[in-house]
């Protein structure tokens, strides 16, 4: 397996500094607001956050929400992929999943009137990490069944990885609630894949999260 970088939490002093405006925002919120629920609880794809306040943003929140939109599209971008190549069934169940998780950070980039640095095309990112990281996934993934499902683990690998780095450093009530759902979804998504994965023989190494909270969220399987 290629060694993958350590975090994808560096942004471009441009994204940092844009912002679009609200009502471009709300045209891509819109066609959003209708999708149905998939996940655990009630806000994974962020209904519902007119409930919490809209409080001040730090930089680090506001970089960890525009790293999470576009990491949620390398979810969405790469398992859309796999799965033409494949046509393994957890990648056409949990592709509809990133979608709504994109939807949920659009709600945040919506609701700090920020700059979506989320691109219509697959493929493209404006993270330049998760650019990279895009291609290296995209190179394995395309070799055999097992690659692409040890792809699919190390997507929500570094997901639960970034989210539990961008939580630490967030006390905002809205973003506290998206990203724990995210992380719910994510967890759900490394379990399916794991258990396919192992039908096929193959097995995982953390590349992002420890072994020791690999284990225990794979306890079981
Ligand atoms: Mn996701
Ligand atoms: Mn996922």
């Amino acid at each position: 397996m290629v060694t993958i970088h350590s975090s994808l939490n560096s942004l471009t002093e441009s994204s940092l500094l844009r912002r679009r405006s609200f009502l471009a925002s709300l045209a891509a919120i819109g066609l959003a607001a209708c999708t149905p629920e998939d996940t655990v609880s009630s806000h994974g794809n962020g209904e519902g956050l007119s409930q919490y306040p809209v409080e001040s943003l730090n930089e680090a929140e506001e970089a960890g929400i525009l790293q999470l939109r576009e990491e949620e599209k390398l979810a969405r971008d790469v398992y859309t992929l796999l799965e033409e190549k494949w046509g393994l069934s957890a990648f056409s169940q949990i592709k509809p999943s990133e979608q709504k998780h994109m939807d949920a950070v659009a709600k945040l980039i919506n609701r700090y009137d920020l700059l979506d640095p989320a691109q219509e095309s697959i493929g493209i990112f404006e993270n330049q990490k998760i650019s990279s990281l895009f291609e290296t996934l995209m190179t394995k993934g395309e070799q055999s069944e097992v690659d692409a499902l040890q792809v699919g683990m190390t997507v929500e690998d570094v997901d639960i990885y970034d989210i539990d780095e961008i939580l630490s450093k967030n006390d905002n009530q809205d973003i506290q609630v998206v990203f724990t759902n995210l992380r719910n979804g994510s967890i759900k998504h490394l379990q399916r894949f794991y258990t396919d994965l192992k039908t096929l023989g193959g097995t995982y190494e953390p590349q992002y999260i420890s072994q020791e909270l690999f284990d225990q969220l794979t306890i079981g399987i």
